[in-house]
């Protein structure tokens, strides 16, 4: 039977580094995920605008129906005036003169009732086709809001999940790495940031983009667990599998 072979430190080093990584890709998208602040008060202020219409129209309405109570009252009373006048019950010519203006003072007024209604119906039908614009709206940005929360919730619990699994990822990992080496690790980390252990790609470190001397690349080479550092940049050295 044979041994399966052992990952070399440096390879289990560089896996945690990638995990790392990850984790703070992750963790990074989920910070920037957008639950949908702007587009909840977009629908809150579509609502606002659309109910301030529909209290305007539901206004004028009620004052229509007021205008309308009392120009039927009017015309009932200028009726009832002008029976009274050719009754022939009223035979004072003063009297009767005084009933005339009174009747064309009424018929004035069922004409300014009348003009007043007019208006506000042509107004009414403006603000009834301005608030089904407003209705469309506000249920548009309610959809809008809808699907992005559904994705939001999507995301969010996709990117928990896979969180969730890199940390158990780096738990196995962690415990495989020698612990000299992580306090190395943790210690460039915190000088130089996410990557403490450079892959050598054509000879060239990733972390400083400084090419490594020829022979040290060979080393790297020939010994897989040589723990060799840049020269400009401190970070561990690993040749990429
Ligand atoms: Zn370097």
């Amino acid at each position: 039977m044979t041994q399966p072979v052992p990952a070399s430190r440096l390879r289990l080093l560089y896996r945690l580094q990638q995990v790392d990584t990850d984790l703070a890709r992750t963790e990074e998208r989920l910070g920037a995920l957008d639950p949908g602040d702007a587009l909840r008060t977009r629908v809150q202020e579509a609502e606002a605008t659309l109910a301030a219409a529909q209290k305007d129209l539901a206004a004028r309405q009620s004052r229509t129906r007021d205008l309308d109570l009392e120009l039927q009252s009017t015309v009932a009373k200028r009726k009832h005036m002008e029976e009274e006048m050719y009754s022939g019950r009223v035979r004072n010519p003063k009297e009767l003169a005084a009933m005339q203006e009174d009747v064309a003072a009424l018929q004035r007024h069922t004409r300014h009732l009348e003009d007043s209604i007019l208006s506000l119906m042509e107004e009414g039908e403006a603000l009834q086709d301005h608030g089904r614009t407003l209705a469309d709206e506000a249920a548009a940005a309610r959809m809008d809001l809808e699907r992005h929360v559904e994705a939001y919730q999507r995301e969010l619990t996709a990117l928990g999940a896979a969180l969730e699994d890199l940390r158990r990822q780096r738990g196995e990992v962690v415990a495989t790495v020698d612990e000299d080496l992580l306090r190395r690790y943790d210690r460039i980390r915190e000088r130089m940031g996410p990557i403490a252990v450079a892959a050598v790609r054509k000879g060239i470190c990733e972390g400083c983009h400084v090419a490594i001397p020829e022979g040290r690349v060979r080393r790297l080479a020939e010994e897989e667990d040589l723990l060799l550092t840049c020269e400009r940049c401190g970070r561990i050295l690993v040749l990429p599998e």
